[in-house]
């Protein structure tokens, strides 16, 4: 260290600054370099802990050696999901930008629980979450609040759905009651397990969760609810909340949220949409169709750390009347209470945290960066490169496509003739281009079938990488192939 700031001082400016410059120009190089890394980190489980110490140093150590280990010991661990091979699960979008706004968040440190402890974060959100909504086409009503992840919007939907059926769980709980029937909430098959978890976080249990039959292009049967609605009320069940996905995660199917609304108008069912991955797509004026109706959802989710340019975490709950979720969560202690709280949003009245994290100003640089032009251009590119892997898949006798591509995911597996357990070929196939290291892939099942699922988000993907990956399966199936003979 060659300065000091005192004794029990922070790290000195000087020497912050040196190192700042440092690691700014080795992100740089990350983001240049990333293609040359293995997409999947190649190191085997507790390879880091082996190499660590088992307990915390007794001094202080130089940065210098510290950032040395980032290269030495940190990096064989990642795995690399801005790297534009990486289509496994969902492509992460991070850009750059959004690391900026990750590294102001983290020097200003503010707790965002009051306006007064944090004008900047509290007003900032509502300014960006209301572009968003506009560049989304949502009506002018619905109001958001951020989360870290849509797991958490979600189980704050619920919530919200729960004390607007009347059974007062915020005040009574569930426990030692036998007023209570058993609440039910309705979704497809094909819903994220964030739902699942979120019911038995409420305290629902999973037998409150009632999934629903989904037709040949795994959309939700919106008459199949009616029905289970019916028959749950006939039986002394009470109905509070409908889930449809727009975008669900294994094929990103859309389930019909029009007809879906209809239902819960009629039954006055809390309409919660789960647009975690595609609602950034809303967007885009061509894919605004896909939408229709859900904008008369109660509540969405929509995810900007999925697939729109923003480092995780952020997630965007958008409520019709926002105060509904207040009524929920508002909780004020003595310590908290401000003269201002009538006039101004107190971030911690929406939700069990109290303090917040400054999320909205990574999204704010990655909105105002791209502009609405360039978020639009992107997302379009990567919806183009997908149906182009699409149609490739399509053309060739030896892969078939396994869903409709509404976004820019691909369900699809090999299929060569001669092959009796396709099943067990195509995970072999994805098994080994995974561990090449060279891209990543990842699966589901559908009807039984294993299948390979191809994401394309990433802000670094180009043609060339589709065409990478192409070329990477065509060469493991026929090596697959002549292994099976
Ligand atoms: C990814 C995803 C989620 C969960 O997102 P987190 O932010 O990681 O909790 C929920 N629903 C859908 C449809 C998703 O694609």
């Amino acid at each position: 260290m060659t300065e000091k700031l005192g004794k029990f001082g922070d790290m000195p400016a000087g020497e912050f600054r040196r190192f700042g410059y440092q690691i700014v120009d080795q992100i740089a190089d990350y983001f240049e370099n990333i293609e040359q890394y293995p997409v999947l980190s190649q190191v085997e489980p507790d390879w880091l802990k082996g190499n660590l110490p088992t307990s915390a140093p007794e001094a202080g150590e130089d940065f210098a050696d510290i950032l040395g280990d980032v290269d030495r010991l940190i990096m064989p661990a990642v795995t690399h999901w801005n790297h534009p091979n990486f289509h496994g699960l969902f492509s992460t979008s991070t850009s750059s930008v959004g690391v900026f706004g990750e590294m102001f968040a983290a020097a200003f440190d503010m707790k965002a629980m009051l306006w007064r402890t944090s004008p900047a974060s509290t007003e900032l959100e509502d300014v960006v979450l209301n572009w968003l909504r506009q560049m989304m086409g949502l009506p002018a009503g619905f109001e958001g609040i951020i989360y870290d992840t849509a797991s958490v919007s979600t189980m704050h939907a619920i919530a919200a759905a729960r004390e607007r059926a009347g059974v007062s769980v915020r005040d009574l709980g569930l426990s030692g009651r036998d007023d209570v029937p058993l609440l039910r909430v309705y979704c497809s098959e094909h819903v994220h397990s964030s739902i699942d978890k979120s019911v038995l976080t409420l305290g629902l249990g999973l037998r409150s969760l009632r999934k629903i039959a989904c037709n040949e292009r795994f959309e939700m049967i919106p008459e199949k609810l009616a029905d289970a609605i019916e028959e749950d009320i006939e039986a002394g069940y009470l109905p509070i909340c409908v889930i449809p996905t727009i975008g669900t995660t294994s094929t990103t199917s859309v389930d019909p949220v029009d007809a879906i609304a209809d239902i819960c108008e009629k039954y006055g069912i809390w309409l919660h949409v789960d647009a975690a991955y595609a609602g950034s797509t809303a967007i885009i004026p061509e894919m605004q169709p896909i939408f229709k109706g859900w904008e008369r959802a109660d509540s969405i989710v929509v995810n900007p750390h999925k697939w729109l340019f923003t480092p995780f975490d952020l997630s965007v709950l958008y409520c019709k009347d926002l105060n509904e979720l207040k009524e929920s969560f508002s909780l004020v202690a003595e310590y908290l209470k401000t003269s201002d709280a009538s006039a101004v949003k107190n971030g911690m009245d929406y939700g069990i945290q109290l303090g917040r994290r400054f999320r909205a100003l990574k999204l704010w640089f990655v909105i105002r960066y791209f502009g609405r032009e360039g978020l639009i251009a992107r997302l379009r590119e990567h919806c183009r490169l997908a149906h182009l892997f699409a149609s490739w898949v399509e053309a060739s006798p030896d892969f078939e496509l396994m869903a409709p591509v509404p976004f820019a995911l691909v369900c699809f597996r090999a299929c060569p003739a001669g092959v009796d357990d396709l099943n067990a070929f195509n995970e072999r196939l994805m098994n080994d281009i995974n561990a090449s290291g060279d891209a990543y892939l990842s699966h589901t099942k559908l009807n039984g079938k294993f299948t390979i699922r191809l994401s394309v988000g990433s802000i670094r993907v180009e043609e060339r990488h589709i065409e990478k990956i192409w070329k990477l399966l065509k060469g493991a199936l026929a090596t697959a192939v002549e292994a099976a003979k």
